[in-house]
């Protein structure tokens, strides 16, 4: 998550502006007298679900929370952010004035990190020390061509020959220990980290090298080992062979998920080229980031053994709750059941687990989960090369989410037994309460009625009682917990029109531009302001704040159809489409903000004839109040 994001997500506007501001309830908005002008009926609205702001009185302007500070405090868009990351205890890495050397810093590493898997990958290609690994991968099967695609590589079984190698290229010692590549000694000195090793240059989406991963050729342990944490190496943010993958996925509109680099390497190899390995056992929201972009068909296919199950499903959890959720219908019973079910302890249950099934019900994506055979103890690479058509048949035979943990669940347990019979429905039930689809959520109760042997009806009971029986229990337990927080972080057709323009200059001078309004995001209308000004993307940067650069990167990393890719009529029409869709939403903006100033108007009238009347009836209790102001005083406050 980018830091702007972050703040965005620990920041509630309404707390914010009602440190300025004294704010009131206006039905599901709240109003006040505008800051920004002065004025004696309230024109001012916070909007919480948007939260976004807006005077529609003499300012007629609005915005997020960023640009409520800016505005408030006078500062620009640097100074709200250190403000808001303050308030909202984040860090900032570096202060602005040395974002420049900060860059630098990491064009270093990029540039040394290539340089590094030029080197091994030469040594793999054509030296006699290359041999044992090319030994190793000709036994693996891997093909010549994959070896160049994905530029594997061999370190040497040595101390220093990487060290002196990348010294004589220029770089400095300090330098390729920061970089990862050189272990520095605790009494000075330094030496390769990668000796004797298969090697993997790892990617970000843009193709640039941030780290590399190693497998020993012998048994040295351990087996696996990669770059640590570098200023742009994190391996929970990158997918490995996502550079190789994304066009694949785009086309083929859908995303393999395995573990290892070689099911890698075998998959590709095999014309499955929109396979990527997660690099560790689970996946992580940064990874789930970067596949948002691509696809909605998430295939994940880990381990079959135990471990394996746990890492997939803590993975698909990251992932339903990563990927955009669609705005749900109202609660049904069977929601409300399951949310009252959720709260607070639920012995049996895994509440992740719950919470993964409803995201996914109510994402607009389609996880599903390959099994491999058991047993025999193979992996993804070791199937796709022996035996293509299984693996095609487990691919297309991979189980929905839900399917798979009924049947997780119902394995472990013996289902003739009565008690593992209320088990399982305890367990399950509230699974398929989560369920936003009523037909699916049908499908799944008859499901789970015939697995079990019992009436549909009576499961319906049994799910009542466990509403009643939790929430009795939570009357008495803990204090309630706090909704999960749900901000809107983003606005894509913002991002996508931004995207275009950045990535597309000769977009630059299409006749219609959008206008610096139609981005409520602060974070887009700085980059279109300043980028509307910027000869190129460096120059661009120069200008930006070191957060927002995140931000700029992300943009910068989008991909798009090939249809865009390829067709400059195609992306011209695309941003016309955005620009038409951003200005429509305006107006429709700009149409329920009529409403709320008429409604405002009506008030006012409301509330001028109720003065009058008052003011008619009350003349003799007024004329006494006066009476006992100047009795004690006081000056009376003149009426409005
Ligand atoms: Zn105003």
């Amino acid at each position: 998550m980018t830091i702007i994001n972050e703040i965005k997500q620990r920041t509630d506007i309404t707390e914010v502006i009602a440190e300025y501001i004294p704010l009131q309830k206006a039905g599901r908005n709240l109003k006040a007298l505008c800051p920004f002008h002065s004025e004696k009926h309230p024109s001012f609205f916070v909007f919480p679900e948007q939260q976004t702001w807006h005077c529609f009185g003499a300012c007629g302007t609005g915005g997020d929370v960023f640009s409520f500070i800016m505005k408030k405090e006078g500062v620009d868009f640097g100074q709200a952010l250190q403000l808001l990351a303050r308030r909202a205890g984040i860090t900032l890495s570096s202060p602005a004035v040395s974002r420049e050397v900060e860059d630098k810093k990491k064009d270093r590493l990029y540039q040394i990190n290539e340089t590094a898997t030029e080197y091994y990958h030469h040594l793999l290609l054509t030296t006699k020390t290359g041999e044992l690994a090319r030994g190793y991968l000709t036994k693996r099967k891997i093909m010549p061509e994959t070896i160049k695609e994905f530029r594997l590589g061999f370190s040497p079984d040595s101390w220093e020959a990487a060290k002196n190698y990348l010294m004589n290229k220029g770089y400095e010692e300090k330098e390729l220990i920061e970089a990862g590549l050189l272990i520095e000694k605790e009494g000075g000195g330094s030496y390769d980290r990668f000796r004797g090793r298969l090697m993997f240059p790892i990617c970000d989406i843009q193709g640039r090298v941030t780290g590399l991963g190693a497998r020993a050729l012998d048994n040295s342990l351990p087996k696996y080992t990669n770059s640590p944490q570098t200023s742009i190496f994190d391996k929970s943010s990158n997918l490995y062979g996502i550079d190789n993958a994304k066009t694949a996925i785009r086309k083929k509109n859908q995303l393999i998920i395995v573990e290892g680099y070689m099911d890698v390497l075998t998959a590709h190899q095999h014309g499955w080229q929109n396979v990527v390995a997660s690099m560790g056992t689970s996946l992580t929201e940064k990874q789930v980031a970067l596949i948002k972009s691509l696809t909605k068909n998430i295939s994940l296919a880990l381990d079959a053994d135990a471990a394996g199950e746990e890492a997939t499903l803590r993975g698909a959890q990251i992932l339903t709750q990563s990927l955009d959720r669609k705005a749900g219908p109202a609660l049904s019973w069977s929601q409300e059941l399951a949310r009252s079910l959720h709260k607070g302890k639920t012995p049996d249950l895994s509440p992740s687990l719950a919470g993964l099934v409803k995201y996914q019900s109510i994402l607009d994506a389609e996880i599903k989960v390959i099994t491999l055979p058991e047993g025999e103890g193979k992996d993804p690479d070791e199937i796709i090369a022996e035996n293509p058509t299984l693996w095609q048949n487990l691919v297309e035979q991979a189980a929905p989410l839900l399917d798979f943990t009924f049947e997780a669940i119902i394995n472990k347990l013996d289902v003739n037994k009565a008690k593992d019979k209320s088990l399982a429905a305890q367990r399950l039930l509230p699974l398929i309460c989560e369920i936003n689809d009523p037909v699916q959520q049908d499908h799944y109760l008859r499901k789970l009625a015939h697995i079990l042997q019992v009436s549909e009806s009576s499961l319906i009971t049994a799910s009542k009682k466990l509403q009643l029986s939790k929430r009795k229990q939570q009357s008495v337990g803990a204090t309630e917990q706090a909704p999960p927080l749900c901000r809107p972080l983003s606005n894509p057709i913002e991002e996508y029109c931004l995207a275009l323009l950045l990535q597309y200059s000769e977009l630059h001078s299409v006749a219609q531009e959008p206008s610096a309004e139609y981005f409520e995001c602060t974070e887009n209308r700085e980059i279109f302001l300043k980028w509307q000004n910027s000869p190129d993307i460096a120059v661009l940067r120069s200008k930006l704040d070191t957060e927002i650069l995140e931000h700029l990167d992300y943009l910068l990393a989008k991909t798009f159809p090939p249809a865009i890719q390829e067709n400059g009529e195609t992306r011209q029409l695309a941003l016309t489409d955005c620009i038409l869709r951003l200005q429509e939403r305006l107006s429709r903006e700009s149409e329920a903000r009529r409403e709320i100033v008429l409604n405002l108007a009506r008030e006012k009238e409301g509330m001028e004839a109720e003065l009058i009347k008052q003011e008619e009836q009350g003349t003799k209790f007024s004329q006494q109040l006066k009476e006992i102001f100047i009795k004690q005083g006081r000056p009376r406050r003149g009426g409005e």
